[in-house]
């Protein structure tokens, strides 16, 4: 290991670096926020990413997605906005036709399909995409194939990667990557200038220049699927906060897996606890930790 300090995130860090909210705040203080993705077959992930960056505090959310989508994920979540896109057979295939210039923050991928068609998607938002990237789930899948491109955005690039999503990324096994966690991501980071949260029990968050914190809140009951949508939406939200932008990614994380520890402790268990309940938790962890 290098000399790069390593270490827990924790509570304190979590009260000393969230941005308090301020009086005469309005929406356009607290971000604007696009997240793209969603299918037919997998149209919750969006409805989950969108409500839980609302909850987290972002100012404006817009959720870009085929029109069936929308029309199925409207009524779940009437605070956002919709911005239809093109689409084949039901997956997006595009989006900068679409005004992407607006947004304080973007994310991609939960959702999406591994459909070829829908690869230029994030080819185009990492080519165009003006503020900080985020990428997730399918959209690691196409990134895979455009690697390269990261080292030529201007804006910061966030990838959310699960171990499996991780060392699919970097081409060795799930049991390689987990021999030596902090030194794959630390690797892969700084060689594509990409900020990591790799997720799991104890999460890794890794800047471009290397700096790692480790944030081990969350439990069992996240072991379910949805939960890494809702950590998009916190993480999104996040971003748009005023604050340093590995902060914020170790924040989302700490909010998330709290949300969850708190739901546990006060009505749920490991068995029953949902993605949704992680949303609603995120109340908890606010009123928690002022
Ligand atoms: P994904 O695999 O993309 O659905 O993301 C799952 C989310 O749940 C990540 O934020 C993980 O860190 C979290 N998670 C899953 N299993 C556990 C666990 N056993 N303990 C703590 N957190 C977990
Ligand atoms: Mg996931």
């Amino acid at each position: 290991q290098n000399n790069t300090a390593k270490r827990q995130w924790a509570e304190e860090d979590f009260g000393k670096t969230i941005p308090s909210r301020h009086v005469h705040a309005h929406k356009g203080s607290h971000g604007k926020g696009l997240i793209i993705g969603g299918c037919s077959e997998m149209p919750g992930s969006l409805a989950m990413a969108t409500k839980a960056a609302l909850k987290a505090g972002a100012g404006l959310v817009a959720a870009g997605t085929t029109e069936k989508v929308i029309s199925m994920i409207a009524a779940m979540c009437p605070e956002a906005t919709y911005m239809i896109l093109p689409e084949k057979d039901g997956y997006i295939t595009g989006c900068t036709a679409s005004p992407i210039s607006n947004y304080d923050a973007i994310a991609v991928g939960i959702g999406l399909g591994r459909r070829e068609e829908t690869r230029h998607v994030v080819a185009e938002l990492l080519n165009n995409a003006p503020c900080p990237l985020l990428i997730d789930a399918d959209g690691l899948y196409h990134l895979k194939y455009q690697l390269e491109m990261l080292k030529q955005r201007s804006e910061p690039t966030i990838i959310t990667p699960h171990p499996g999503e991780m060392a699919m990324l970097l081409g060795i096994s799930i049991s390689d990557l987990l021999s030596a966690p902090f030194h794959y991501t630390r690797d892969f980071a700084k060689a594509n200038r990409v900020y990591i949260i790799l997720k799991g029990k104890h999460t890794i968050i890794t800047s471009p220049e290397g700096r790692q914190a480790m944030e081990s809140s969350g439990n069992p009951g996240l072991a379910k699927g949805g939960t890494g949508d809702v950590l998009t939406g916190i993480s999104l939200a996040m971003m748009m906060q005023q604050q340093e932008l590995f902060d914020a990614l170790c924040n989302a994380c700490f909010i998330h897996g709290k949300s969850a520890d708190i739901q546990i402790e006060e009505k749920q268990t490991y068995y029953d606890l949902m993605a949704t309940d992680v949303i609603d938790g995120i109340s908890k962890v606010y009123r928690a930790f002022p």
